[in-house]
Formats: structure tokens, C-alpha cells, sequence
């Protein structure tokens, strides 16, 4: 992007943010990755797919190479969207894996399957798989193992649902869901771990979170993570979801502890997710 410094394109692939730390008003600048992934969950037939992967590739052009891009399409055409993604700066994601490694599991899909073709990321633990396919953390322990064991990097999801935010139990709920299953993780496995926070009052309702409460929470869910593993959390990207659009993603992308987001509805449209992507 030709509006963008020199400086900051040279800052490629990550995001310097300035804070002030601890009352010694120490300055010390934050790097880290600016993820824009698309979720597209059971939408588009291949040839469309491979259509929406080629528009995104194309007009990715248009934004600062320091935005990473990722497409999550569904597993039919995993192979075909990540061939013609290859060698371009679009990564490609499943959103989905298995439990187990391999044998009489019909319908399921194994990291080591998907990984073979060239996809680097997967979706675990959205909140519709939670909600609609009984997932609980013991399963998404076994899910986050196949996929560190295979080199895929998972991109966690945490959200509390639309009672729990009235409860005022979010905190609580998006706590014990990185305790029960990030905390687990090794420091390596850790280091390579994307979070997606998403509110699942705001998936698809068109509601979003503001982004004060985006940043209220994201910056929680790092304090969580440091808990356990230190100044790494630093680093982590932690990505807002539910109801980002072009008009709502500067907003909320500006704030401190977000990096960026998982994008559901507008990732199916290539203009909408780029212009997302414009967002940084
Ligand atoms: C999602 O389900 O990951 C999501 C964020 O969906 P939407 O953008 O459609 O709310």
C-alpha cells in the first residue's frame, strides 16, 4: 500500500504498538501479528470457493503485507483452495480436525490429512461446534494435540454466550475456557497459538461487541494467558469475531490487545474481508 510509511511497511507482518508498563513508565514497543482469517463455515460449493480464494488473492494486493490473511474454507475443498493459494501471502485453514489420528472414525477428518495439503492453520473450538456438535474441552485437548503433532496452528475460539454476558459471568466463562485447554499446552505450542475471541451473542446477529468491550476482554484473556506463561502472552494474537465488517473492524482493530479478527458473514464476499483487511 502505497499510503502506507516506508517504516511501517517495514514493520512487515507485525503490529508495534507503545505501552507504557508497571509505574516505572518503562516504554517498550509490542510486535506482534496482525491476522485477518475468514471462517467460512458451510458456505460456497468448490467452484465457488476456489472463485472466492482467487478474488481474495487478487485484491489482497490493495492491503499493507502486514496483514496476514487466512481462508477457512470447508474440508471439500481444502485441497483446491490451498493449490491455488499456494505461493500467494493468502494461508489457508481448516475449520475443523479430528480427535483421533487415524482408523474407524467415519466422517472425520485427521490433522495429518489436512496438513498434508498444504493447510497451515485449523478453527477449534467455535462456538457452533461447541454448541452444536457437543464439543467439550476434553475433545478440544485431543484436537489441539492432533494438530500440534501434525504442525497445524490452531486458532483457539472463547466466548461466552448472550446469558453469561447478562450474568455478568464473561470473564469467568472465556477463563475457564483457556484454563481447561490452553493452559495445558507446552511453552512452544503456546508460542505458535492464535486466540479468536467471540462472543456468541454477537456471531451472525449483526450485533458486535464495542470496541471498549473488545478490549476489555482481550486484554483479560492475555492477563489469563500470562498467568500461566508469562511475558510470552505478549506475543500472542488474539483476534476479535462476531459480526466484523468493514465499517466496525478500524474501529475495533485500533484498540490495544486486538490483532486482528476471525470473520464469518464478510469473508464470503472477497471486497468485504480486503476491505477488513484495509482496517489496520
Ligand atoms: C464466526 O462465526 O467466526 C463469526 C465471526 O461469524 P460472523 O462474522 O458472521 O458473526
Amino acid at each position: 500500500d502505497s499510503k502506507t510509511p516506508l517504516w511501517m511497511r517495514l514493520n512487515s507482518g507485525f503490529r508495534s504498538k507503545f505501552k507504557i508498563q508497571n509505574s516505572k513508565f518503562k516504554i517498550f514497543k509490542i510486535m506482534r501479528k496482525k491476522i485477518v482469517a475468514g471462517n467460512w463455515k458451510m458456505n460456497t460449493t468448490p467452484a465457488e470457493g476456489l472463485e472466492l480464494v482467487k478474488n481474495v488473492i487478487a485484491q489482497s494486493e490493495a492491503v499493507c503485507e502486514c496483514v496476514n490473511f487466512i481462508v477457512c474454507p470447508p474440508f471439500t475443498h481444502l485441497s483446491q483452495v490451498a493449490e491455488a493459494a499456494k505461493g500467494s501471502r493468502v494461508a489457508v485453514g481448516a475449520q475443523n480436525c479430528a480427535a483421533e489420528a487415524k482408523g474407524a472414525y467415519t466422517g472425520e477428518v485427521s490433522a495429518e490429512m489436512i496438513a498434508a495439503l498444504g493447510v497451515k492453520y485449523v478453527i477449534l473450538g467455535h462456538s457452533e461446534r461447541r454448541e452444536y456438535y457437543g464439543e467439550t474441552s476434553e475433545t478440544l485437548n485431543k484436537k489441539m494435540a492432533q494438530a500440534y503433532a501434525n504442525g497445524l496452528t490452531p486458532i483457539y475460539c472463547v466466548g461466552e454466550r448472550l446469558e453469561e454476558r447478562e450474568a455478568e459471568r464473561h470473564f469467568e466463562v472465556v477463563k475457564a475456557q483457556l484454563e481447561e485447554v490452553v493452559y495445558n499446552l507446552t511453552a512452544e505450542q503456546f508460542a505458535k497459538l492464535v486466540i479468536a475471541y467471540e462472543p456468541v451473542w454477537a456471531i451472525g446477529t449483526g450485533k458486535t461487541a464495542t470496541a471498549e468491550q473488545a478490549e476489555e476482554i482481550h486484554a483479560y484473556i492475555r492477563s489469563v494467558l500470562a498467568e500461566k506463561f508469562g511475558e510470552a502472552a505478549e506475543n500472542t494474537a488474539i483476534l476479535y469475531g462476531g459480526s466484523c465488517k468493514p465499517s466496525n473492524a478500524e474501529e475495533i482493530f485500533a484498540k490495544a490487545n486486538v490483532d486482528g479478527g476471525l470473520i464469518g458473514g464478510a469473508a464470503l464476499k472477497a471486497e468485504d474481508f480486503i476491505a477488513i483487511g484495509k482496517g489496520f
